[in-house]
């Protein structure tokens, strides 16, 4: 079996949904519609064809000569020499993604299944992305626990500490003590030292941190700037609510990383590890080193799904992520150009696709332009 061809197809736009403020992400605008953006393919000589999140024009160049050709079954010596003629520079997730749905579908099993599932289902979590006001909040919070949702991350991103804590009080005072509560600031955004918005210090982390604690939040997530791996450290040691993230590493930051234990949980996304090869070594070397594992979203369409497959088949992992901001964010409206997307039961759990690989196929009528 050989691969013969690498596209982008471009999706139509079938609904604007409308546009919301990311809590990390002050003044800007995060779009959310059903279709548009692009997904990638990946041909075979047999028929088969992979599905994956779309890769940049300079991404397809660079690893065209190395798949063209190649068995897409190879999918881990393949992952090898991509990182390597993309001189580790990412963007190559789709392409990896887009190998394991087909490796799935050549060998006729779910990808979960291929990657040694234990579970048909795993609990979800509402992700917001809006900061929100305490009363707002608390009003969205009961009605995704209504649904089924037994965990909800808030953003911590008002000026005040007070005023983040007014948030997560008003959330648990309305749904009670059955949901789950996690707390994420997005200090890590930066590669460096500046992010739009609040950016805390060592005091504000530590303090929050106490509070969120008594509060019985389940975890406090990116608390300080991406690489303050000894600070972060120092807070682990002097608190007990878990320390998560990880998020915005590279595959090859995660050795160096957990070896100084900064974090309880780790977070690593797809998406940024350059795929689903990257994602299940990220849980290797997490568990090695005694860190447990919550994934990142993985994005909101295609790399969701992907995650929600590497989550079923680890049985270590607690929940998938879903940026989840009804209803405007629908985690739904990025499922959209897909059949037989994932969906919710009614206890919070995603239910796992049944066909083979990645258990999708992009909707015909989403299809525009191929590049
Ligand atoms: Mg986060």
């Amino acid at each position: 079996m050989k691969i013969t061809a690498l596209r982008v197809v471009m999706l139509r736009v079938q609904q604007d949904v409308g546009s919301i403020e990311p809590a990390w992400e002050q003044g800007a605008a995060m779009r959310f519609s059903r279709g548009g953006g692009s997904v990638l393919e990946i041909e075979t000589d047999q028929g088969f064809t992979g599905l994956g999140p779309a890769v940049k024009g300079r991404v397809l160049e660079a690893v065209e000569p190395i798949l063209v050709g190649a068995d897409p079954r190879d999918v881990e010596a393949l992952f090898e020499r991509m990182r390597f003629a993309m001189r580790n520079q990412g963007g190559m997730a789709g392409v990896d993604i887009a190998l394991w749905d087909l490796r799935a579908k050549i060998e006729g099993v779910p990808l979960h299944r291929l990657c040694g599932a234990h579970r048909d289902r795993v609990p979800a979590y509402a992700s917001m992305i809006r900061l929100g006001a305490p009363d707002e909040r608390a009003e969205l919070a009961a009605s995704l626990q209504q649904r089924g949702f037994g965990a909800i991350k808030l953003r911590l991103h008002a000026a005040s500490m007070r005023e983040d804590l007014a948030i997560v009080d008003a959330v648990r005072t309305r749904v009670g003590a059955s949901m789950t509560i996690l707390c994420d600031a997005n200090q890590a955004q930066s590669q460096g030292d500046w992010q739009p918005g609040v950016r805390w210090d060592y005091a504000r982390a530590l303090e929050t941190a106490k509070e969120l604690e008594q509060r019985g939040v389940a975890w406090l997530e990116e608390p300080l700037p991406r690489y303050a791996y000894a600070e972060l450290r120092r807070l682990r040691d002097a608190v007990a609510i878990p320390i998560a993230g990880g998020e915005n590493l590279r595959l090859q930051e995660y050795g160096p990383m957990l070896a100084l234990a900064p974090y309880d949980i780790v977070q690593p996304d797809a998406m940024v590890v350059d795929g689903l090869t990257g994602l299940r070594r990220a849980f290797a070397l997490a568990r090695q080193h005694g860190a447990r594992i919550a994934p990142h979203h993985g994005g909101r369409g295609i790399g969701t799904i992907a995650h929600l497959h590497a989550c079923a088949a680890a049985p270590d992992v607690p929940y998938v992520e879903v940026l989840h901001d009804p209803p405007i964010g629908d985690f739904a409206h990025g499922f959209a150009p897909f059949v037989g997307a994932p969906t919710l039961d009614g206890s919070g759990n995603l239910v796992l696709p049944t066909g083979p690989g990645l258990g999708i196929e992009l909707d015909p009528s989403f299809r525009d332009r191929t590049t």
